[in-house]
Formats: C-alpha cells, sequence, structure tokens
C-alpha cells in the first residue's frame, strides 16, 4: 500500500518512536497520545482491519498486547490498561491499517474510553439471539 502512513512507519520509511520491533510488527508511541505511555501495535503487513487480518496474526497481536502491557506497568508504574482496536469510519477508525491502541491508565486521570451505559432491550436481545444463532 504505496500510501499507507502507517505501512510506512511499519516499514521503517518514517520515523517513529519504537519501543518494540518483530518481523511482524511494529509497537510505536502514538503522536496523539490519550495518556503518557499510549502505544500502537502494528503489523507490518498491510490490512485495513480486523476483519482482514489472517487469525494467525490477530491472534500474535493480542499476545504481543499481553507482553508489551505487562512490562509498561512496570516501566510507568501505571494502575490499569485499555485495548482499544477500532475497525471502521464509524467506530472511530482514522488509520485503514489494523492498529491496536494500547492505553495506560491512572487512578482518576480522566481519560475518556467510555460510554453511557443504556439498558439491554427485549426486543433487541431477542432479534440478537435469533439472528446471531443462525451464524
Ligand atoms: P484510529 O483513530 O485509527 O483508531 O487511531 C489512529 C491513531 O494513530 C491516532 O491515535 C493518531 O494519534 C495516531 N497517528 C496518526 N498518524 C500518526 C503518525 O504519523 N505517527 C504516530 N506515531 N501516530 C499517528
Ligand atoms: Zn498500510
Amino acid at each position: 500500500m504505496k500510501e499507507c502512513i502507517f505501512c510506512k512507519i511499519a516499514g521503517g520509511e518514517i520515523p517513529a518512536a519504537t519501543i518494540y520491533e518483530d518481523e511482524e510488527f511494529r509497537v510505536i508511541l502514538d503522536l496523539g497520545p490519550a495518556s503518557k505511555g499510549h502505544a500502537l501495535i502494528i503489523p507490518k503487513a498491510h490490512y485495513a482491519n480486523l476483519y482482514e487480518m489472517p487469525d494467525e496474526l490477530a491472534g500474535k497481536a493480542m499476545i504481543l498486547a499481553k507482553k508489551i502491557i505487562t512490562k509498561m506497568t512496570e516501566v510507568l508504574q501505571c494502575d490499569g490498561y485499555n485495548i482499544v482496536q477500532n475497525n471502521g469510519e464509524a467506530a472511530g477508525q482514522t488509520v485503514f491499517h489494523f492498529h491496536m491502541h494500547l492505553i495506560p491508565r491512572r487512578k482518576e486521570d480522566n481519560v475518556g474510553v467510555t460510554w453511557t451505559p443504556g439498558k439491554l432491550k427485549e426486543e433487541d436481545k431477542q432479534e440478537i439471539l435469533e439472528k446471531f444463532s443462525l451464524c
């Protein structure tokens, strides 16, 4: 993908603050962090989103997330972590090359990875249980 910024970053063509690299992934600090230490796991191969990614690579991304946040928790002395992975514009994705956000959390940091809880509607529940069971 010639014009993909994350292909260029993952391939080392554009510099980024890299905290981890192997044959398949580069992990960089986000330029617009939600909190101190916010990092992105980026596969070196181009996949627009999770749906396009091979299962094995998706699994490796989660295992890598575990490794990085375990180490970063020690380094940054944070109190928790959010792992966020947006798929599609409607879900807030702005760079269309798969990536996983690793967001360190501290008590009362007011980082907005949250939503206002609704209430599960009976008709929604029935519809989804019915349709999903057909898959
Ligand atoms: P998305 O909204 O697609 O889930 O997240 C894209 C993320 O990439 C954003 O948090 C944004 O700050 C980050 N980002 C976009 N361009 C660059 C860049 O050139 N370098 C780095 N390090 N982060 C970037
Ligand atoms: Zn790409």
